[in-house]
């Protein structure tokens, strides 16, 4: 039976705008990078495009080399798409990026017109979709002239292939010179795809305010530290838990040490205190940054997405808290 979208998704998610754009994003958007790969269950796959999407998450992320192996997550969500969501295409907001390797030779990675230009074409293939509604630059190609990529982004705009654009993990005077090429070229920059949460906090440190003077909006990822920012680690590596994983090599077990493990701790104290769990928390603490549009989350399980929707029923945080936070940080 083909899927039907619950009647009520849009009534508990809240929308916010993203930067000075037209485009409301849900301060909640689901990324593909894990559990959608080519080893992974398609059923609970579905189920998770399911849940998110009657959640009234509008939006899931995507690359070119999400999988393993590489392409299997556009192939997967493609399948997904054509299967259930066909019907729905105009109320998503579904991106893809180019950057990092993707395919042997000069012209399967970094940030060429040449590489970015086929590799949309190729992740527009895989998804089955006519566009993108964003497509990234990945990470900055330092041996690429910016002037280049910004071209390749603007000419995949101006061919149809996607309707916005954006860059990921660019530091903060590349994104404010990109911002500027694009604006040149009569195609703003939409928004910035940054690591954000508890444990790094880069963006503080110049990316924010570039962000919030020129009005570009910002996603971030791993707001939960991939997992290390909910209770799952506090007692030793659960056996489904990402750190678990064999052939992992994002969240190790050394990734997990013991002064860590105590700052979760004192963390999750915290978060037991406010009333959430940890990974609420942890979305709440992210959002509450203003430069920040929507916190880009994964999940290996349905549950854990209306688990993490829920963090958007305590989202304010007390000066007492935010210093709690800081201080248990800082140790
Ligand atoms: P998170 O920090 O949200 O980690 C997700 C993992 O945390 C899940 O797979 C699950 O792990 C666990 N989890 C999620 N929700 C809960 C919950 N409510 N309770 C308990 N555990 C929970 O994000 P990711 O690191 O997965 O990254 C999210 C997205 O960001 C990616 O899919 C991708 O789209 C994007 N991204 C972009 C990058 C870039 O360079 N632009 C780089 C990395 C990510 P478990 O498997 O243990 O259950």
């Amino acid at each position: 039976a083909h899927y039907i979208a619950n009647p009520t998704r849009y009534k508990n998610m809240a929308y916010e705008r993203c930067g000075r754009s037209g485009i409301l994003l849900p301060k909640l958007s689901l990324g593909l990078w894990q559990n959608f790969g080519e080893n992974d269950s398609r059923v609970n796959a579905a189920n998770m495009l399911h849940t998110a999407f009657d959640s009234g998450l509008t939006h899931f992320d995507l690359a070119n080399n999400y999988g393993p192996n590489y392409g299997a997550a556009e192939s997967t969500f493609g399948s997904i798409f054509k299967h259930d969501l066909t019907p729905y295409r105009d109320e998503l907001i579904i991106s893809s990026k180019a950057g990092y390797d993707m395919w042997p030779g000069p012209y399967g990675m970094g940030g060429s017109r040449k590489y970015l230009v086929s590799s949309c074409d190729q992740s527009l293939q895989r998804t089955g979709l006519d566009y993108f509604d964003i497509f990234y630059h990945h990470c900055m190609d330092a041996d690429t002239p910016l002037e280049e990529t910004m071209q390749a982004l603007d000419y995949i705009v101006r061919s149809g292939r996607a309707l916005y654009v954006g860059i990921s993990n660019y530091q903060p005077q590349q994104t404010q010179q990109a911002i500027k090429i694009l604006q040149d070229l009569g195609t703003p920059l939409l928004i910035h795809q940054p690591r954000y949460n508890l444990f790094d906090r880069w963006i503080e440190n110049g990316l924010t305010e570039v962000l919030k003077t020129e009005g570009v909006g910002s996603i971030v990822f791993s707001p939960l530290a991939q997992g290390l920012l909910t209770s799952k680690y506090l007692n030793g590596i659960p056996k489904d838990s990402r750190a678990a994983q064999e052939h992992q090599i994002y969240l190790a077990e050394k990734d997990l040490t013991s002064a860590k493990i105590s700052k979760v701790k004192a963390l999750n104290e915290l978060a037991q205190q406010r009333g959430q769990s940890l990974a609420q928390m942890a979305i709440a603490w992210a959002l509450n940054n203003e430069a920040v549009t929507t916190c880009l989350i994964g999940a290996s399980r349905p549950a854990q997405i209306l688990d993490s929707v829920n963090a958007l029923n305590k989202l304010d945080f007390s000066q007492q808290e935010l210093t709690a936070i800081n201080n248990i940080l800082k140790e």
